[in-house]
């Protein structure tokens, strides 16, 4: 990316999750697929947590992380590209919520809010959330979302973080690295 193009660039953060097959290899294709979009910086990744289904309690324990990014997209562009790797690798749709191989949510696009019939920014489950509170605490702990929420983990969270389990093999910098 060149000193041009940065100018131009949105920090945005995205959730990933797993709960099918090589949960912590799902994560870490999902992050080289994310590094690799059009003048797109991986900047940050948390670690991966261990976490409780939110919705349809019988189904496997997910692996959850958020990473940040800095991009050139634009947000509808960006979820058409995170749409794309989860049909790349093999997400099957049957009802919402239902177990899935990766999941991907555009959570937080710099300032940007909106709501049409494909993309709600920020993301409408975030403070509810405990996999993706933790993990965004963790990589960005003075974070306040548009609209000017501060995030905090708190009792009542769905879908809480039982176990850390560590940092995700991929192209991005690793705590203690950064
Ligand atoms: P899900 O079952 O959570 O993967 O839902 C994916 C659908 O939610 C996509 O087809 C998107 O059009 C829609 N959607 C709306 N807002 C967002 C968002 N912020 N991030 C990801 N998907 C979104």
């Amino acid at each position: 990316m060149t000193s041009d193009d940065q100018a131009l660039t949105c920090t945005a953060y995205i959730g990933l999750g797993s709960n099918l097959g090589d949960r912590l290899g799902n994560l870490s294709k999902a992050l080289y697929e994310i590094a690799g979009f059009e003048q797109t910086t991986v900047q940050a990744v948390s670690h991966a947590y261990e976490s409780e289904p939110a919705y349809l309690s019988e189904q496997p324990n997910f692996l959850n992380a958020v990473c940040q990014i800095c991009t050139v997209l634009e947000p509808e562009q960006l979820l058409g590209c995170l749409l794309g790797i989860e049909d790349r690798m093999g997400r099957v749709r049957t009802c919402a919520n239902d177990p899935r191989v990766i999941d991907l949510d555009l959570l937080v696009f710099g300032e940007c809010e909106l709501s049409t019939e494909r993309l709600t920014l920020p993301h409408p489950g975030i403070t509810q959330r405990d996999f993706v509170v933790t993990p965004l605490l963790e990589i960005a702990p003075t974070l306040v979302l548009p609209g000017g929420v501060q995030l905090r983990r708190t009792d009542g969270l769905i879908g809480r973080c039982i176990s850390d389990a560590g940092p995700i093999p991929g192209p991005h910098p690793t705590r203690g690295s950064q």
